[in-house]
Formats: C-alpha cells, structure tokens, sequence
C-alpha cells in the first residue's frame, strides 16, 4: 500500500492519479521508443505515429477534427495562446472580453496584457456565480478582438452556458475561447456543432501526467503561434513534442469517455451524498454555487466562522486533501476571487473550501471525509470563539 493510498484524495480538480493504463502506454516512450518525431528514419516514424494516434483520440474525446488539436505544455500556455493570437490577428482592436472568476491562467495574462496596452472588461457574475448573458454581450464593443470565457469554475463547478456563449461571439463575428480545463473527463464536450474558436484543455485534470494540454484551434480560425521556432504542430506550437506524455494523454481521453457516465452518476452520488452529510451534520455551512448549473464532481463549501487555511491544516492532520479555491493560489495568501465575486460583502468567503471528487474516489471515501470534517469544523468554531489566552489544543 503506498502512502497516498492512506489519505482522503477530494482534491481531484487540483490534479489527478495517472491512471495505470496511462502510464503503461507512456512507458516505452520513456524508454525504449526516445526517437523524435521529426527524424525521417523508421524509429522516428514510429514516434510520430504515436503522436498522430494521440491527435486523433484527443479529437474523438472533444468530437472535432485531429487537425485541430495542437499539443502544447499545459492548460496555461493554451490559454495565453488564444488571447495572444486573438490580438495579433484582429485588425479592429485590442479589446478583450472575459469575466471576474477566470482561472488566473486567463485573469493573470489578462492583466499583464492590459500593462501592454490592451483593454479588458472582466464581466461580474451573480450569487450562484452565473454570468448575464445580456452584460456580456452588452460588453462586446466594436474594437473587441476575443471573448474567453471558462466553461467550468474551477472552485465552485459552476457552469457557463459557453454554448451560448458561443452563438453570441459568432453573430458578432469575434472569435470565442473557452477555458475548458475543469470540464474534461466530467461532462460531454462536443465541439462539432458549436461555434469556439479555441479550446484548452489539460491532461493531469483527467489521469494523465503535468506538463502536457493541448489548444483545440477550429480549422476556420486565424491562429499565431505564441512559441516561435520549428515547424512543429503544423506551425502553431513549436518545440520537440513531449511524445510519452501526449501519447498518455491519448490514453487519458479514450478512458475519459469510457468514464464519463460514471463520473456524472457514480462520483456525482459521492460529491451529492459528501455534500447531504455536511449540510446534515455542520449549521451553518452552505454550499456555494447550489442554485447554479454545476460540475457533478465539485462541492465548495462555505463555513461561517472558520479560516480556511486553518481548517486545511486540521483537515491535512486527519488526512484528508482538499484546498482553499484553487490549489494554484494556496499560499499566496489571497482570498478566492471567485467567492468574492459572488457575494462581495460576504465574509464567509474567507471560510470556504473546496471538495473534488474523482475515479479513484469510493464510498469508503465519503465516509471517512464525514467522520473527519464535521469534528473538525466544531472544533475550529470552538477554538475561535474561546477568549484569547485561554490554552489551545490543536490535533
Ligand atoms: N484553467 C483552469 C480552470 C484550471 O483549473 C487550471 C488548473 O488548475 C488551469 C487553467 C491551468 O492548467 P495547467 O495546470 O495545466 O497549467
């Protein structure tokens, strides 16, 4: 039994387990099969070939076309991918629309293009953390050049109607992105018969390796490479492919598929049952993003009275995984600016965690994540409400 095999993993849209069958694919691309992709001998064919499959289980995931799948290093170069492109293609402007509970992936590249001179309107969301469509169109201006707009939050699970969305962008005649990252693995993705122009994606959110996502660029669209040098990725991503993680990343998607009713019914009855236990057993604990259209894995959940980095901690002691917001930020000590854009006034924001379910994820799980939260939770309240100086006792 190995030591992660003793703790409560509900941190699964933070990363996942490879799974096995992921990593048995990879193996021989780390070891024997090493040749490039590029080189014109047989071996390095061979590697190519893999990477070609790979394409072409990467499109039959996302239902587009292999062509339109461009490896990249992960979920943020995609993402800064698209708005670089967008800008340096659209000759009215330099304008971007995006909302305020973006993955800093989106959020981040957003404000250093605005240092460069670009213009960005970040679009507010609701309580349950829905955008108006009508704002979001109303914010489109005659210079703007992109809409990004995140298909699954991150945080809270809350959903876009990024269809919508995307039929807006497209009777604007503006190119439309979606980050995708979170929405992998968990529901349909279909890009088919929808309007986007780009797409990210990344493969350690669906049981494949870190350091691997693609950008999914519709054959219609204009799109710059933001990587200058080789020809790789027909030119719009240059750089040695990373062939026995993209060919894991294959894997992942052909799995993800197979999994997909299982992680709508199965993990979503876990996520549900988690969520029924600690709104039974904690008062005052309310589940962020409920009204709203949500991811059937996550649970964000906000308790009155708590600190989230101390709770993180006891919970850490009990051996449970989980995180305040997004795992990219712990530590930075921000609050979440998503909870903040849902409720601004609201001080309960600061104690909220985050709970993600996934395909290794059992009942057993549940189970002990109810008999560890709910103690821990009391705790911390009583802990925050005994007078200063009078003795702690932590565990
Ligand atoms: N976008 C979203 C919504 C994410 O949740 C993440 C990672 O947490 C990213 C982008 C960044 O992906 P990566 O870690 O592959 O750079």
């Amino acid at each position: 039994m190995s030591a992660s095999d003793q703790l409560v993993y509900l941190d699964n849209n933070a990363t996942t387990r490879i799974d096995p069958a992921v990593l048995e694919e990879m193996l021989p691309y780390l070891t024997d099969l090493y040749a490039n992709p590029s080189s014109g001998y047989r071996f390095g064919m061979q590697a190519r070939r893999a990477v070609d499959r790979a394409r072409e289980r990467m499109a039959a995931m996302i239902d587009c076309e292999p062509g339109e799948v461009v490896f990249t290093s992960c979920g943020t170069e995609s993402n800064n991918a698209a708005l670089n492109s967008a800008l340096q293609f659209e000759p009215r402007g330099q304008h971007i629309v995006t909302t305020a509970v973006e993955h800093s992936a989106v959020s981040r590249h957003c404000q250093e293009l605005q240092k460069r001179g670009a213009e960005v309107t970040f679009v507010g969301v609701d309580e349950n953390g829905n955008v108006d469509l009508g704002e979001l169109e109303g914010a489109i201006r005659p210079n703007t050049a992109i809409v990004s707009a995140m298909w699954a939050n991150n945080e809270t699970g809350v959903l876009f109607p990024v269809e919508k969305i995307a039929e807006i962008c497209r009777a604007r005649r503006i190119f439309f992105h979606t980050d995708a990252v979170q929405v992998a693995g968990k529901i349909p993705i279909r890009l088919r018969d929808m309007p986007v122009n780009f797409l990210s994606l990344s493969g350690h959110k669906f049981h494949a390796p870190k350091g691997v996502g693609i950008l999914y660029v519709n054959k219609h669209s204009r799109f710059s490479s933001s990587v200058i040098g080789g020809s790789h990725e027909s030119g719009r991503r240059a750089g040695t492919e990373n062939v026995a993680s993209i060919v894991g990343m294959g894997k992942a998607a052909e799995l993800a598929l197979e999994y997909l009713t299982d992680e709508v019914t199965r993990v979503g009855g876990l996520r549900d049952r988690f969520e029924k236990g600690i709104l039974e057993c904690v008062p005052d604990a309310v589940v962020n993003g409920a009204a709203a259209r949500r991811l059937p894995n996550t649970s964000n959940i906000s308790f009155q009275g708590i600190e989230a980095q101390a709770a993180l901690m006891l919970l850490d002691r009990h051996g449970l995984c989980c995180s305040a917001g997004s795992a990219c930020k712990s530590g930075s000590g921000e609050g979440s600016h998503v909870l903040r854009a849902m409720r601004p006034n609201d001080e309960r924001a600061s104690g909220s965690l985050r709970f993600s379910f996934g395909r290794f994820n059992v009942d057993a799980d549940v189970e002990k994540a109810l008999a560890i939260v709910p103690p821990a939770m009391d705790k911390l309240r009583r802990l925050s409400a005994a007078p200063s100086g009078s003795p702690v006792v932590t565990r």
